[in-house]
């Protein structure tokens, strides 16, 4: 089939959830892509933070298809082996004792809005539900996860909101402290705000939020499902901070692509939870944790946060930094590891656009802010590849 029919198929049948660049992804390797008309492209979204390890990557491919021959799914009545495994793996590689399997970044957000309020009935025995979140954020689009975002343009034509949220500035403690009352059971923050533009919290934010939330009885959530899984030259972005949350939401990046979503907490926030207190038919299902376990063993056998993630970031947040030297009309860079923003005083949609037509796909969040999270496997020359087509393209504004 022809592109042209590809996409106007795609027009028809879809519902008009996205706006779509005008091409269709048919494959990939590494940081590479290719579209239905043979064109190669660089890939700086990596399916928004989500292929880790780029596309396609070899052990991942063998986990899947192994997998795939043994056993896809089971029902969570039962126990499973590569459930097992991935949640050992997660549990032994981060502040956590206990793992909810879920399939999406918002689903693990439903699961730590449900386990908090849970908390505080079943285990604190105080009747509180309100959870603080930040202006801004992002954590997904079901009901929950909805009315924990704090963005109105998400929110417009789908009240009435899931009550019990109170939003405050990002990066204020003292609106975190305002905003505490008899009835707030946590704070649900993202360590960097992602969709909300790619902005790093000052040095002492999580750490007082940590202390704060100790001093009321809080569970302290971090929503870590663009962040976690090294994306920030860590293996979890809290470690840049020292800070230990109660829990923490995984998705993007978990699965290299696959889906699945994580609900990681301590043992003490885990006894929320009992037999029919929450659940999902697919979450942690064989298939999921296979390419999981995959993905996490490749990250830190191939030593790839500590070898790539810290060393590019910085090479490549430097090379923004220059052209931000050049161009007058770049308002900011930021970001951490491979999570990099880069403001804009004018919209970034003509130069997203302008770079898919130099063969390079980056984002554009919040109208303004480019958007660059590539595979974590991206090299220094893909990079100078970038930042070069960059430049081409800034040169003619
Ligand atoms: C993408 C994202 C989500 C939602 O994940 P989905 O898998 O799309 O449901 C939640 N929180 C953060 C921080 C995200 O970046």
């Amino acid at each position: 089939m022809i592109t042209s029919d590809l996409i106007a198929d795609s027009q028809k049948y879809l519902m008009n959830t996205y706006t779509r660049q005008p091409l269709v992804l048919v494959k990939g390797r590494g940081a590479v892509v290719y579209d239905s008309d043979g064109r190669e492209y660089l890939d700086f979204v990596a399916g928004v933070a989500t292929n880790n390890l780029g596309h396609c990557h070899p052990r991942v491919v063998v986990a899947l298809q192994k997998q795939a021959q043994r056993l896809m799914h089971v029902s969570n009545h039962y126990h499973n082996e590569p459930q097992i495994a991935f949640a050992k793996a997660l549990v032994t590689n981060s502040f956590g004792d206990k793992v909810f399997f879920c399939n999406s970044g918002a689903e693990a957000v439903e699961a730590a809005i449900k386990l908090a309020r849970r908390y505080s009935r079943e285990v604190l025995r105080k009747d509180r539900y309100e959870i603080i979140t930040m202006l801004g954020s992002f954590h997904g689009r079901t009901m929950g996860a909805l009315a924990a975002t704090a963005q109105e343009k998400f929110h417009t034509t789908f009240e009435p909101l899931t009550p019990g949220f109170r939003y405050v500035p990002f990066n204020d403690l003292s609106a975190v402290k305002a905003a505490v009352n008899e009835r707030t059971c946590a704070v649900l923050v993202e360590p960097i705000q992602g969709e909300g533009g790619v902005y790093v919290p000052s040095d002492d934010f999580l750490p007082a939020l940590r202390k704060l939330c100790d001093e009321h009885q809080l569970l302290l959530i971090l929503d870590e499902v663009q962040t976690g899984l090294g994306r920030t030259g860590k293996l979890f972005a809290y470690e840049h901070w020292g800070v230990k949350p109660d829990a923490m939401a995984l998705a993007k990046g978990l699965g290299s692509g696959m889906a699945i979503g994580a609900l990681v907490t301590t043992a003490a926030a885990a006894q929320a939870f009992t037999p029919g207190s929450h659940g999902s038919t697919f979450g942690g299902n064989p298939l999921a944790c296979a390419a999981g376990i995959a993905s996490l063993e490749t990250i830190l056998e191939d030593n790839i946060i500590v070898h790539s993630v810290e060393r590019l970031g910085n090479y490549f947040l430097q090379g923004l930094n220059d052209l931000k030297q050049k161009y007058p009309f770049v308002r900011d860079v930021r970001g951490k590891g491979l999570l990099i923003g880069m403001e804009l005083d004018f919209a970034g949609k003509e130069i997203v656009a302008a770079c898919l037509r130099e063969g390079f796909l980056i984002n554009c969040t919040m109208d303004t802010v480019l958007r660059f999270m590539p595979p974590l496997i991206i090299s220094d020359v893909e990079i100078d590849q970038l930042l070069e087509a960059l430049e081409r393209v800034f040169k003619k504004q």
